[in-house]
C-alpha cells in the first residue's frame, strides 16, 4: 500500500530550480535512502513533502494523516544553548497545542517507552547543551517518535557525528523499521553505514537519477568513486 505518491514535483527558489520531474511512491514499511551530492535537492524535496517549502507544480498525495509524519531536521540545527532539559524537548513532540493539559497520562507512558527504546533514560533530565552530539541526536529522534508516526522523514541525521555513533543511530532505525514497520525516508551520505539490505536507494541530482535496491545503489556509488 502506498503511503505517499509524488508526481512530477518541482520546487524553485526565486526562479532557480532546486528539484524537478520527481516521481516516486513510497509504500508502507519501506526504508528509503535519498542520496545525492550537496546541492542536489535532497533537503528541498523533504521540505516540500512536509510542506515547509512550497511546490511550484506536481502532486504530493498522502495516504496518511499529516500528524502521522514526523520530521527530523539536520542535526546541526539544534541550538545547544537552548535552556531546556532533554525531557522538555522530547515532550514538545507531543504537546497538544491549544489544549490543556498539554500532556496526558498516556503521553508520559509513551515517553518512558521511547526513552527505554532509545536507551536515553539516564540522560533525559540533563540540559540539552550538556549532551554529546550523538546523545542529542537520539533525543531529537525521541522527540520525532513520541507521537507514534507512521512515516519518519530524516535529513542527514548523522552529519558531523563520528562513525561509531553513526552506526548506532542507524541500528536503531533498522530496528524501528523491522520491528515496528515504521516507514523511513532519509536523506543521507552514509550508505555504507546503514547495513539494511532491504533498503531502497533513490539518487537525485535535481531530478531522479537512480531508484533501486541498496545492493545496486552501493555498486553505483562504488563505480562513482572509482571513476573520480
Ligand atoms: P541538498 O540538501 O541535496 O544539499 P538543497 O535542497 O539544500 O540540496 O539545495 C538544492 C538547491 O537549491 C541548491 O542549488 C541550493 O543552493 C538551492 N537552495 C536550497 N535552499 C535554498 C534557499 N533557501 N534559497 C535559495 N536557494 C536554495
Ligand atoms: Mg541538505
Amino acid at each position: 500500500m502506498n503511503i505517499i505518491e509524488i508526481k512530477n514535483l518541482k520546487t524553485t527558489y526565486n526562479g532557480h530550480t532546486a528539484i524537478k520531474d520527481i516521481t516516486f511512491n513510497i509504500s508502507q514499511g519501506e526504508y528509503v535512502c535519498l542520496v545525492g551530492e550537496n546541492g542536489s535537492g535532497k533537503s528541498t524535496l523533504l521540505k516540500t513533502i512536509i510542506g515547509l517549502n512550497k511546490k511550484d507544480s506536481g502532486e504530493i498525495i498522502k495516504h496518511i494523516e499529516p500528524d502521522k509524519i514526523s520530521y527530523l531536521a539536520q542535526n546541526n540545527l539544534v541550538d545547544i544553548n537552548f535552556p531546556a532539559t532533554a525531557k522538555e524537548i522530547i515532550m514538545t513532540g507531543i504537546q497538544r497545542h491549544g489544549k490543556l493539559p498539554f500532556y496526558k497520562k498516556e503521553d508520559h507512558i509513551r515517553f518512558n517507552e521511547i526513552c527505554k527504546l532509545l536507551n536515553i533514560e539516564e540522560i533525559v533530565n540533563r540540559q540539552i547543551g550538556e549532551l554529546s552530539g550523538g546523545q542529542r541526536q537520539r533525543v531529537m529522534l525521541a522527540r520525532a517518535l513520541i507521537r507514534n508516526p507512521e512515516l519518519l522523514i530524516l535529513d542527514e541525521p548523522c552529519s558531523g557525528l563520528d562513525i561509531n555513533i553513526t552506526k548506532e543511530f542507524y541500528k536503531i532505525l533498522n530496528r524501528l523499521n523491522k520491528e515496528t514497520g515504521l516507514t523511513i525516508l532519509m536523506a543521507t551520505h552514509d550508505l555504507d553505514e546503514i547495513e539494511n539490505e532491504n533498503a531502497r536507494v533513490i539518487c537525485i541530482a535535481t531530478s531522479v537519477k537512480f531508484d533501486g535496491t541498496m545492493e545496486d545503489g552501493l555498486k553505483m556509488f562504488q563505480n562513482d568513486v572509482e571513476r573520480k
